[in-house]
């Protein structure tokens, strides 16, 4: 099964944190830079051999096309996918929902909103340079809860001198509202952006390990308690209503990206990268880049991603890749005896107590 991504690089304002391709001066070339997205998918329908079960609009943000903007983008996927598609998914902020939005999307079949609450607390919207406020968080959950989509909010941790009732207070909301999805990422300090410039400055504290970990801890009880399955280490769902999307890329699946900055996978071997670049992308000049990836560069992905994920890394998959070495084995033993893997069902899996140090385990076990 496939996915198709649409990178929407278009965002009203400039989140403090934020390293995700977007431009926020795009009137001039908004038709032309969607009429070649357009474009893209409909050339690059040959790269796709299996059904396509999910579609997502990422971004940037998505949520601030029109419906006939959507509607143009997504005629001919749709066609393609047929009676096969899942889920097709939405990134949205607060200020994006109205009823009128809900209504449009709804018929155009979206089922799913990923909506950016990120905090409930007004200063650190402000310092986060959010658009949105918390009244409008608030109303576009009552909003979406009575059009019916399946919902996912996210929330930002870790943040210099963020008390822990802010993070619960965000916790709290899948107490009174139907949210069945929940993404959890602690702030990080990415180059060339205000808050690697304002830690650069000595204008706030630098990120704080221990807070971070202090939250990530909180945050996963909290959300136990409350019947959550963490099934990534940002990620945690009840009922089952994992991100399709999403999980797909962590198993390895194909999808095709559209869009500047969007990424594809083949499923097998093979990566492109479109330019984040919304000028270049519009030349369609030297605008991507392939790369097929090596034995050691798939063996250290599917560790980088197994790992990451309740899936984990299937003894079956490390067969297929050539067999474990003694001296893996060995590091893998190790992890075991630490408390932080555990296997089950021919499959290496982190505990609990493991996810934190997915990256850094998943490093031990890389081939130069
Ligand atoms: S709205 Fe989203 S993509 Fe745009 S700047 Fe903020 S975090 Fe980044």
């Amino acid at each position: 099964m496939a996915g198709i991504y649409f990178h929407v690089p278009f965002c009203r304002k400039k989140c403090t944190y934020c390293d995700f391709h977007f431009s926020t001066t795009f009137s001039g070339y908004r038709t032309a830079l969607l009429d070649l997205m357009w474009l893209e998918f409909n050339q690059r329908l040959n790269e796709i051999n299996e059904p396509i079960e999910t579609i997502y609009f990422g971004g940037g943000s998505p949520g601030l096309l029109t419906p006939n903007e959507l509607e143009m983008l997504l005629k001919e996927p749709f066609r393609t996918a047929g009676n096969q598609l899942k889920e097709l998914t939405i990134e949205a902020n607060p200020e994006d929902i109205t009823q009128a939005n809900l209504i449009a999307w709804r018929s155009l079949g979206i089922n799913r909103i990923s909506l950016g609450i990120q905090s409930l607390n007004e200063d650190i919207l402000l310092w986060m340079n959010r658009n949105h406020s918390v009244e409008q968080s608030l109303s576009a959950l009552s909003l979406i809860e009575a059009h019916g989509f399946s919902l996912s909010i996210d929330l930002i941790y870790g943040i210099p001198n963020q008390q822990l009732n802010d993070i619960l207070s965000v916790i709290q909301l899948v107490d009174q509202y139907q949210i069945e999805h929940l993404s959890a990422y602690a702030l990080t300090r990415e180059p060339n952006t205000a808050l690697d410039q304002w830690i650069t400055q000595g204008k706030i504290p630098d990120i704080e390990d221990q807070l971070q970990t202090e939250h990530y801890y909180q945050i996963q009880l909290e959300l136990n308690s409350r019947g959550f399955e963490q099934y990534e280490i940002s990620n945690y769902c009840k009922n089952n209503k994992i991100a399709i999307h999403n999980s797909n890329y962590w198993l390895g699946k194909p999808y095709i990206g559209i869009g500047p900055g969007a990424h594809s996978f083949d499923g097998v071997c093979t990566r492109r990268w479109n330019v984040s670049n919304n000028q270049r992308y519009l030349k369609q000049q030297q605008w991507f880049e392939i790369e097929y990836l090596s034995d050691k560069n798939i063996w250290n992905e599917c560790w980088l991603t197994g790992l990451r994920t309740i899936y984990g890394v299937s003894f079956n998959k490390i067969k297929l890749l050539g067999g474990l070495t003694e001296e893996e084995e060995k590091t893998l033993n190790e992890f075991i005896k630490e408390g932080l893997l555990k296997k089950v069902n021919n499959h290496y899996i982190l505990k609990d107590t493991g996810w934190l140090y997915a990256d850094r385990l998943a490093s031990e076990l890389f081939r130069i």
